[in-house]
């Protein structure tokens, strides 16, 4: 923009600098072609006089009578006051010997002044031009003074028919000097300064060589031009400088609109580009800002990456709205954003997803570690969204460089699975990325597509069944129904394996209806059972689960008090509210409900107290040999204490021992069930095993 600025000023300087020089030359020939012109016509005019002088009869028979005073009088008196001559010769011709008189003298006796060969060259002009009998004229330098010189032969104005003129006529020469004051006159007329006669032309004057009547130099006429182009340049000065200013203020200006405007798009394409980087909601990176992180081969590269999925999350929206579910996100993000260190990248890549890349820092491992306690124990628990008490809990998933080689996007991917797996295993734990959860993520797939193909024939699930007896005297109270799946292709598929994944595929609600269909029907062949039938959180909230179930009991003709629902307290912790609405309308169609796994999770008494099961199954974990036999039982006595003061019937899963089972039985458990008793079985062998007791229906609940 300066540079431009200054090239442009420079530009017009230089075209003004040319136009001055070429108006300046222009004028400066001019003034000469105007002295020239001048100076000849001075030559003119004084030849005239001189003719004047010169074609006159009475001086010419004064000379021929060599009457010196009459010509004196009548002539060279000129000299003395007219100012016309500054000096007149008569060359002797006819007189016996030339005169002159020259201002300030009244006679000279001497005779010629002017040397010889100059009048032998004037005699020669006039003689030679006595045709047109005009004076000859030119410049001379006479006495050190420059001035005029006019000749003509002194002759009669006409002459007689029978005269003719001699040949020896005297020859009349004026001469006047050119005087300071017509210097000034010719200064005037031309508009020039500084006027001068000199012998030398004056360097930075512009000048005019003077040549006399012989052609010989005798000096310059030197004067001031005028610098017409310089006085324009300097008379247009403030125009042009305003001209030039007004040029400057104004590409200033342009400059500057055309910066702000270039600035402003910049700015605005700058927005629009963060904008596209950031998530609206919680102003984290989003996904696209993730990749962009992940692509760029400039940054040094991550150490490890989080990656954390939210539980229950298309609940919260479900049930209490998005607004409820916007506020759990915005504030799971700010606390996420407080727990992170200013190196990580945060972003939120899902409506509940979020990653975290750690920078490549020493003992990467420890960061990453350090950095899911705190989300555990800093972001996840309880939330208010919308004034709604509510408990949120994660999947998390870590990946930690291996090789330098590993790329960034190949550490997101095994975090993410790693996550996957923690969301299947149901593990509050984050899960740390091995190569061995790849096989199991290609297992899942694998089991996934076949439980997909298995549905659609249903041909390869059966129903296994346990028995549960009544504690004080081991008969049989009522049968587990629990769903198996051989595979043709894949083999036998244990239910921990395909339950969860057909909850995350979305496959739960047809399997869960073929089981309760096979149940059904067994329990219509053999009316004397009743049947515990396990459905996943995800069919209580299934809106038709319960008219499937309703028509499907009605359809085989049994009657829903012979039927216990069970489910794992996962369902309290997610949406206790919606649970407790769904378990109220299963007991209001004669279903008894069960909370199964009792223990092994988050349920809190108080969240039980308000939800309507009739039956509290203690998880097996509690038996089984891991555990701190002493805690354990201290427990089991407490939750069989509590479960009996809200009106509930205990069942002890996972007795595998006569001890166990006494022992249980001592402390007022109801039912009990564990491979003691029998390990899930054909409904046939079961029954033969254990002839059913004649009355059963509600029987579990009431003892
Ligand atoms: P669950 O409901 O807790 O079922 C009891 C599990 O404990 C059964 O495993 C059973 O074989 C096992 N078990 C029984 N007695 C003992 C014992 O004394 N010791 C030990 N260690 N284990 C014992 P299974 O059949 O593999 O079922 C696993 C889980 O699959 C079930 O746990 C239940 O959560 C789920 N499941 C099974 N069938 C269905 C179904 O039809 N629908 C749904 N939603 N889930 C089902
Ligand atoms: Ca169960
Ligand atoms: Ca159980």
């Amino acid at each position: 923009m300066g540079i431009a600025l200054a090239l442009t000023a420079a530009a017009l300087w230089a075209a003004l600098a040319v136009l001055r020089n070429r108006i300046d030359r222009a004028g400066e020939q001019e003034a000469l072609l105007y002295v020239e012109t001048r100076l000849r016509q001075m030559q003119q005019a004084f030849g005239d006089t001189v003719e004047d002088y010169g074609y006159w009869t009475a001086a010419y028979d004064a000379a021929m009578a060599g009457d010196v005073v009459w010509l004196y009088d009548n002539m060279g008196s000129v000299t003395e006051d007219s100012g016309l001559f500054d000096l007149i010769l008569l060359t002797a011709g006819a007189l016996p010997r030339s005169y002159s008189w020259q201002a300030g003298d009244r006679l000279d006796p001497q005779g010629a002044v002017l040397p010889g060969p100059l009048l032998a060259h004037l005699h020669a002009a006039v003689s030679a031009d006595s045709a047109t009998q005009d004076a000859a004229t030119g410049l001379i330098r006479h006495e050190g003074r420059v001035g005029m010189i006019g000749a003509v032969l002194l002759q009669p104005i006409d002459l007689g028919p029978d005269e003719w003129l001699p040949d020896n006529l005297p020859l009349l020469i004026g001469i006047r000097y050119l005087s300071d004051g017509e210097l000034a006159e010719l200064e005037m007329a031309l508009t020039l300064t500084d006027l001068e006669l000199t012998v030398q032309p004056q360097p930075g004057l512009s000048h005019l060589l003077l040549r006399d009547v012989q052609d010989g130099p005798i000096g310059y006429l030197t004067w001031q031009s005028r610098r017409h182009g310089t006085e324009v340049i300097a008379a247009l000065w403030p125009l042009i400088a305003g001209l030039g200013l007004l040029l400057v203020l104004m590409s200033v200006l342009i400059g500057h609109l055309v910066r702000a405007n270039a600035l402003r798009l910049i700015a605005a394409q700058r927005r629009a580009r963060a904008q596209a980087l950031t998530d609206p909601l919680t102003g984290l990176a989003n996904r696209l800002a993730m990749n962009e992180r992940l692509a760029d081969a400039r940054l040094p590269p991550c150490g490890a990456v989080v990656y954390i999925d939210l539980n229950g999350f298309k609940k919260i929206n479900d049930v209490l709205g998005h607004a409820a579910g916007d506020a759990v996100v915005t504030e799971f993000a700010a606390r996420l954003l407080a727990v992170c260190d200013p190196g990580d990248l945060v972003a939120r890549v899902g409506g509940d997803e979020f990653a975290v890349l750690l920078p490549a820092v020493a003992r990467p491992e420890a960061r990453a570690r350090a950095l899911t306690l705190r989300i555990a124990e800093q972001v996840l628990g309880t939330f208010h969204p919308l004034g709604h008490p509510m408990h949120l809990s994660a999947a998390m998933g870590v990946a930690l460089r291996d090789a330098p080689t590993t790329s960034d996007s190949e550490l997101v991917r095994r975090a993410d699975l790693a996550m996957l797996w923690a969301k299947r295993a149901r593990q509050a734990e984050p899960r740390l990325y091995s190569p061995e959860i790849e096989q199991i993520a290609s297992r899942d797939t694998r089991v996934e597509a076949d439980l997909r193909r298995a549905l659609s024939t249903g041909q390869e699930f059966s129903v296994a069944y346990q028995p549960i007896v009544t504690a004080c005297d081991g008969r049989l109270a009522r049968v587990e129904a629990l769903a198996r799946w051989t595979s043709a292709s894949l083999g036998r598929i244990s239910p921990e394996e395909f339950i969860p994944l057909a909850e995350a595929s979305g496959q739960i609600g047809p399997l869960g209806r073929l089981i309760m269909e096979q149940v059904c029907a067994d329990m219509a062949r053999h009316p004397d059972i009743a049947v515990s039938l396990n459905i996943s959180a995800l069919q209580l909230l299934d809106p038709d689960f319960r008219p499937a179930l309703m028509a499907c009991v009605a359809r085989h003709g049994v009657a829903a008090q012979r039927l216990e629902i069970e489910m794992t307290e996962s369902v309290l912790v997610d949406d206790p509210d919606s649970a407790a609405m769904r378990l109220d309308a299963l007991r209001e169609a004669g279903f008894s409900t069960a909370i199964d796994d009792f223990g092994s999770g988050y349920a809190s008494l108080g969240a039980l107290r308000r939800l309507p099961f009739g039956t509290l199954k203690i998880d097996r974990t509690f038996l089984s040999p891991q555990a701190d036999s002493t805690i354990s039982t201290g427990l089991i006595e407490g939750i069989v204490r509590i479960g009996h003061a809200m009106g509930q019937s205990i069942i002890c899963e996972g007795v595998e021992s006569a001890a166990q089972a006494q022992f249980l039985a001592q402390i007022g458990c109801d039912f009990l069930q564990g491979y003691h008793f029998g390990a899930p079985m054909p409904l046939a062998e079961l029954l033969a095993a254990f002839p059913p007791a004649p009355a059963v229906g509600n029987s579990a609940a009431t003892g």
